[in-house]
């Protein structure tokens, strides 16, 4: 069983509809997918019908935005309740000031000269998706400022740079909470990303375990050796499942789907810790 449970669409900030990703995952391989946009479960419906299609079983996430102390934390939810009235009201407050948050990001650069407007952004999303840094990232591409996503957030994008303003999140112990309580299974994404800037500890993931946290997500590319065999003590000291995916994210980032992925026993566990419904293979 091929496993890999955390891409992006075009309903977030990947760059190919929920569709795509999920014939990119066949192509690789896959067994099983998830699909995990940013704040929102609006892929879900396009995602299951494909792979009901395609005969490959889906996982339906989102990838929900947190923060704490400044810094911002990613955290996996796996088949809560869409209904849920908590998770979709933390949603909706995260995607509106994501809209607020790009404007005055844009403000920034533009009184440092640089030519962008938040038309060519909006030129960049797709209707109704999670609204992020790299859509502006594309706009700035398409107007011949950078060339890449990566030498956007490199130059002008990246959570130090002084054009970067946040968007509302919840506490991520709060957000824990929430996707327990509907329904889901939590699993904190990449904890190890930029470590020294983000800042997340063991103390964090141990308070986030208290709260209801089923598992950690070691292997992502952001994660070396030393930091992979941290988290596996970690997770083995908390009782916590061990995951593994791509952050696949289409053209918008260089990972691989299925470039790492996660065991089957721990697909087994996060599916038995929630009362939603996996579309897996018939
Ligand atoms: P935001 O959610 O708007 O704060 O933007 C953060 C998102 O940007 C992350 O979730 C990544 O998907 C993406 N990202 C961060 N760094 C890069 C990069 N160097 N190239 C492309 N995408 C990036
Ligand atoms: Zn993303
Ligand atoms: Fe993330
Ligand atoms: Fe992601």
């Amino acid at each position: 069983m091929e496993i890999d449970l955390h891409t992006h669409s075009s309903v977030s900030d990947g760059t190919e509809p929920p569709a795509q990703v999920i014939a990119a995952a066949v192509r690789a391989g896959l067994d099983v997918v998830a699909l995990t946009d940013h704040d929102t479960v609006g892929g879900w419906d396009e995602a299951a019908e494909a792979a009901g299609a395609l005969g490959i079983g889906l996982v339906r996430g989102i990838e929900v935005s947190c923060r704490r102390d400044g810094r911002s934390i990613h955290l996996l939810a796996y088949l809560p309740s869409p209904d849920d009235a908590d998770l979709e009201h933390e949603m909706a407050l995260a995607r509106e000031s994501r809209l607020t948050r790009l404007d005055r990001i844009v403000d920034r650069l533009v009184a440092d000269d640089v030519p962008i407007t938040m038309d060519q952004v909006r030129a960049q999303v797709a209707e109704g998706a999670t609204l992020g840094r790299p859509h502006l990232a594309d706009a700035m591409v398409a107007a011949g400022v950078v060339v890449d996503r990566d030498e956007a957030f490199r130059r002008y994008l990246h959570d130090g740079s002084p054009y970067y303003v946040s968007h509302y999140a919840p506490d991520p112990v709060r957000a824990v909470e929430i996707v327990v309580a509907a329904g889901g299974a939590a699993v904190i994404a990449h904890p190890y990303t930029d470590r020294q800037l983000r800042g997340v500890t063991p103390e964090l993931i141990a308070d986030l375990a208290a709260a209801g946290l089923l598992g950690i997500e070691v292997d992502h590319r952001d994660h070396d050796e030393a930091a992979r065999r941290e988290l596996r003590g970690l997770a083995d000291e908390l009782g916590l499942v061990v995951t593994g995916s791509s952050d696949y994210h289409g053209a918008g980032k260089s990972n691989l789907i299925g470039e790492n992925r996660t065991d089957p026993q721990a697909l087994e566990a996060i599916l038995a810790a929630c009362w939603g419904t996996a579309y897996l293979p018939a």
